[in-house]
């Protein structure tokens, strides 16, 4: 009778297909909140988490795919680059975050998705100077992502809108204070768009609110601004120059304008989620022929081979 109930209320016919899917139903996320997996439901942090109150804390997002970690040790050398820019500790000693890490996949049974970490200054009364003493907060969560919505996007290639660059200098620190990215973000989603790229007051592209920022030339050089304090490193960018040199492809750090782009063969975007995806649109105005460009999709494709898989 429970197992007839379960069947109409997840909508599948009683079949082989039906405890797979009950499973799923069943399967609580859980979270790694300071310590202690719980579940998702539940997962929280104090109110006076510095991360909560200054937005004082950093994150890392790494891509998972067919089982494995996807550059994590670039994710893990960059964590360890933030921290120290703002002077916040380790949470645990790095091996053991890898296992944490690798839990939090186990436990939420995530095959293609993406693990994410946060590290918070502590928890503390309200006070902006450094706390004395106190140990930093760390939250791991996991979630699955359907690689074929991913690969849909890529397929048909994503919109983009500009914005005025008004973020802070040190963006280059991987911090959870994304303001101006979330409100980036939600005009491009009300224009249609899938990103939006800040732009300075000079003209040139700095990055999107998520992504960084590419265009290829009508000489097939692939351009994308140098990883100074006006952008993240993005780990994918880095991966994406290996992946360049393995195909031959030239690679110039350099700026490059809005009206470059738009008369470039190619623009694409890249993260570790989206890999190297193709721009088709910059403002309403189509990127050459407004599909996704070739160089791009092959990027992408090779990819997986080339980046660093450890066993999730
Ligand atoms: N630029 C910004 C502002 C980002 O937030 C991100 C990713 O979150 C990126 C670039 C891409 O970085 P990565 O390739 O490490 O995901």
């Amino acid at each position: 009778m429970l197992r007839f109930f379960v069947c109409r209320v997840a909508g599948v016919t009683e079949s082989n297909m039906v405890w797979p899917v009950l499973r799923e139903i069943a399967m609580p996320r859980i979270a790694y909140v300071n310590g202690r997996y719980v579940a998702h439901r539940d997962a929280s942090v104090h109110i006076e988490d510095r991360g909560y109150q200054f937005a004082d804390g950093v994150y890392e997002v790494c891509e998972i795919a067919r089982g494995f970690i996807v550059d994590m040790t670039r994710h893990l050398d960059r964590l360890d680059r933030s921290l120290s820019e703002l002077s916040i500790g380790w949470p645990m000693h790095r091996s053991a975050l890898i296992v944490v890490l690798r839990e939090v996949i186990r436990r939420n049974r995530v095959g293609n998705g993406l693990v994410y970490l946060q590290v918070t200054r502590g928890v503390a009364p309200r006070d902006h100077p450094f706390p004395d003493g106190v140990r930093p907060s760390l939250v791991v969560t996991a979630r699955k992502i359907d690689p074929e919505t991913l690969r849909h996007k890529a397929e048909t290639g994503v919109k983009v809108i500009t914005v005025p660059e008004n973020r802070w200098d040190r963006v280059d620190i991987k911090t959870v204070g994304l303001l101006p990215n979330v409100l980036a973000k939600q005009k491009a989603k009300e224009a249609g768009a899938y990103e939006a790229w800040f732009v300075d007051p000079d003209g040139t592209v700095k990055e999107g609110s998520s992504t960084n920022a590419w265009i290829v030339t009508n000489d097939g050089i692939l351009v994308t601004r140098p990883a100074d304090h006006g952008i993240l490193r993005g780990v994918t960018r880095t991966t994406l120059f290996d992946v360049a040199a393995r195909l031959g492809l030239r690679i110039e750090e350099r700026a490059f304008t809005v009206e470059e782009a738009l008369s470039a063969r190619e623009a694409f975007l890249s993260s570790a989620t989206t890999l190297a995806t193709p721009i088709v649109a910059i403002d309403g105005h189509p990127v050459a022929n407004g599909h996704p460009g070739s160089l791009t999709l092959s990027l992408r494709q090779a990819f997986f081979e080339i980046a660093e898989k450890s066993p999730a």
